[in-house]
């Protein structure tokens, strides 16, 4: 039987049962997974040092055979693995203190590769770091040093080795199976190298930077895989989002423009601009509005909420939660106070008849701006008229939930408002269905938060800052971590932490806040620090996101190495919300956690912030690729692939222009693919 891509794995010679099991435990079932499985990095031993040439204090690689082994004791009752290896200059010994069981592993007679430091003791050796097998005593022809060896991800009863093997043996036979989707001129306007190239560069390079050649072709492809799902997204939705045709009447939305108590930052006249340009546009808007704490989302979201009105439609905007949705409340009316307008409040947990009071008179149609929490979706509100959706924090809300609100109108525009910045690959990536706008730019005239990183020495006189503060009428937060609600420990210690708290500041009063708490008496506590009765609040991490007090000038953060740098932003926003200056302080004693608390304290930038997030949780836990209907991604890194992201982003939105439910045969190799590897594929690819 002839093999092809889709052939199962144990076609292959060499492959029987067991093997097929422990690929399978890779993801590889068929020959072609065999084919796309390359390797996660490479060791460059063109850069192989002789042994004889090691030199002390030197970090080395080397490549030499095993001449002999052995376990020693030293003195300091430590056994040492050593291994002696030979190769054309010379001999030199490894030494792996604390590690005799790699006796088990490593034989006379084996092909070495070995990267470490040179250290003199009783002699020259090596202590490496790490050790590869390139061949063991009895095969004869693998011992080819000066090569670019690839490392392949591996499992359990399956060796990198014997993959490397398994793909050298049958290389040659799987590659022709391969046909290039991308035509000639395309390759050519991408820079793109051939298919077939580039899998072999990837399994077989001479060089480290072949490897990367065969790499960037695979990553476009499958970043242009996934953005022409994308597209695709977009394509449909756009055909069914016949929306309201707002006008521009400019009475409300100038009226406001002309008394608002503040001048319009650059990003917020910006987002203004984007956001009528949508709603004035036959189609609907479906927008997020991506902006970190403090840079105004409200009063943008205020000018379009007038746009629907001045166009005698209703608008609403819905807030995770009471104290948001009052927030809300109080800063609209106070905005709109000029323009004799006010909004209306529709809370959870407002008596059954003042809900039905507010709810009469939505139906109605009376108030055209509708501020509320959850309960806005409830089944008994009825809008006359919704012509614009608001949702705050929209993380926060199921789809189901963020879909009931714009059920209530006919066919609404959605605006969509998040405090969770996000780098713009990621974005691309994760709402590439969406269209975004960013707000960078803060208000000016805001007392800048002043970050520090403090060991625990400093405690007694930070405290003495934070009495200073409490004493002028400012507040405080204390964060405590807890990671998990659920876990007694950690909430204990935020408990006593509080009862501490409150002795040391007896004069003062200290409140405390966690996720165990109900839902009302958090709110009482919370409403009390808002209206300084509460002076200092001792805090979970459940005060992220919403609350703006901006009386409170100190954040202190206990243990600031467990939390995560996009977390401890977001806290940080909760202070310099006022003109006071504020303070951000970390408190921390970890040694390993001090650089990147440190690049912290440097900036304040919400975007860059993301980025070092990012990287630091790397690319394997890519936050919701699944999210975004996709499959994780194997070749791209969206730190570093930028450029390619946005090349394939362009292209594929080309080819849905022109075929947009790629029917035409030359494309028909894409939307095999598509459907076969994508979850939404098939649903979005189906003509009709
Ligand atoms: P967020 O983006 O975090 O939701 P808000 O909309 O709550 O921010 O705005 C935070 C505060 O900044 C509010 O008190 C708001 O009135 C004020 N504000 C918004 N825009 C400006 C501006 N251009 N200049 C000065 N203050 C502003
Ligand atoms: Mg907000």
């Amino acid at each position: 039987m002839k093999l092809q891509l889709n052939s199962p794995v144990k076609f292959l010679k060499g492959v029987g049962p067991k093997r097929a099991e422990a690929l399978q435990r890779l993801g590889i079932r068929t020959v072609g997974d065999l084919l796309y499985h390359v390797p996660h990095r490479y060791l460059d031993a063109t850069t192989v040092t002789p042994l004889a040439r090691a030199a002390i204090g030197q970090d080395v690689t080397c490549v030499g055979r095993v001449v002999s082994t052995g376990v020693l004791p030293t003195r300091r009752g430590l056994r040492v693995f050593r291994a002696v290896l030979k190769d054309d200059s010379g001999l030199l010994e490894c030494a792996w203190p604390g590690r005799p069981f790699l006796e088990r592993q490593i034989k006379k007679g084996q092909l070495l590769l070995v990267t470490g430091p040179v250290r003199y003791y009783h002699g020259k050796q090596i202590v490496p770091r790490e050790f590869i097998v390139l061949a063991e005593p009895d095969d004869e022809n693998e011992s080819n040093p000066g090569l670019v060896l690839p490392v392949y991800p591996a499992t359990e009863g399956l060796t990198h080795r014997q993959i490397r093997a398994l793909v050298q043996q049958h290389l040659n036979e799987l590659l022709p199976l391969v046909t290039d989707p991308h035509p000639a001129a395309f390759r050519a306007t991408h820079n793109l190298i051939e298919l077939r190239p580039a899998l072999e560069l990837m399994h077989r390079p001479k060089r480290v930077e072949e490897a990367e050649l065969g790499r960037r072709r695979l990553a476009f492809d499958e970043l242009f895989d996934q953005q022409l799902v994308q597209a695709r997204a977009r394509h449909l939705a756009k055909r069914s989002r016949a929306g309201i045709r707002f006008e521009l009447k400019r009475e409300l939305t100038t009226k406001l423009r002309e008394n608002l108590p503040f001048e319009l930052t650059g990003d917020q006249r910006q987002a203004i601009r984007e956001i009528s340009g949508d709603m004035t546009a036959p189609l609907r808007m479906h927008r997020l509005l991506m902006g970190d704490v403090g840079t105004g989302k409200t009063v943008v979201a205020l000018f379009a909420m007038l746009l629907a009105a001045e166009n005698d439609y209703q608008a609403a905007i819905m807030a995770p939660t009471e104290l948001l949705a009052e927030q809300h409340g109080a800063t609209l009316t106070r905005l709109l106070e000029p323009l004799a307008i006010r909004p209306e409040l529709l809370l959870g947990r407002m008596t059954a008849a003042e809900k039905s009071a507010v709810r009469e008179r939505i139906a109605s149609g009376g108030p055209r701006l509708v501020v509320g929490t959850h309960a806005l979706i409830q089944e008994s509100v009825t809008f006359r008229r919704l012509g614009l959706a608001v949702i705050d924090e929209q993380h926060r809300f199921g789809v189901e939930q963020r879909a009931a609100l714009v059920e209530k109108g006919d066919a609404p525009d959605v605006l969509l408002l998040t405090a969770t910045p996000i780098p713009r690959s990621l974005a691309l990536t994760l709402y590439g269905d969406l269209d975004v706008t960013q707000l960078r730019e803060r208000p000016p005239g805001r007392g800048a938060v002043k970050t520090a990183l403090r060991t625990d020495a400093a405690r007694s006189k930070i405290y003495t800052f934070i009495r200073s503060e409490c004493a002028a009428g400012r507040q405080a937060y204390v964060i405590y971590p807890v990671i998990d609600e659920s876990e007694r420990a950690d909430l204990k210690a935020a408990t006593t932490m509080a009862e501490k708290l409150a002795k040391t500041f007896s004069e003062f009063r200290v409140g405390l806040v966690h996720g165990r708490l109900k839902a009302d008496e958090r709110d009482a506590t919370m409403r009390a620090f808002r209206d300084n009765t509460v002076n200092i609040l001792v805090a979970t991490s459940v005060i992220e996101v919403g609350i703006d007090v901006a009386n409170a000038t100190v954040m202190l953060i206990e243990h600031a190495e467990r939390f995560g740098l996009a977390q401890l932003h977001q806290l940080r926003g909760r202070v310099g919300r006022g003109p006071a200056a504020s303070h951000c302080i970390l408190l921390s004693d970890s040694a390993e956690a001090a650089a990147r608390l440190q690049a912290f304290c440097e900036t304040t930038d919400g975007f860059k912030i993301a980025e070092l997030d990012l990287h630091e949780r790397g690319m394997g836990e890519l936050a919701g690729a699944r999210q975004s209907g996709g499959v994780p991604l194997r070749y791209a890194n969206l730190e570093t692939d930028l450029p390619l992201l946005d090349a394939a982003r362009t292209a594929a939105a080309a080819m849905i222009a022109t075929d947009p439910a790629l029917e035409r045969r030359e494309h028909a190799a894409y939307r095999e693919r598509i459907v076969t590897r994508y979850e939404r594929g098939f649903e979005l690819f189906r003509v009709g």
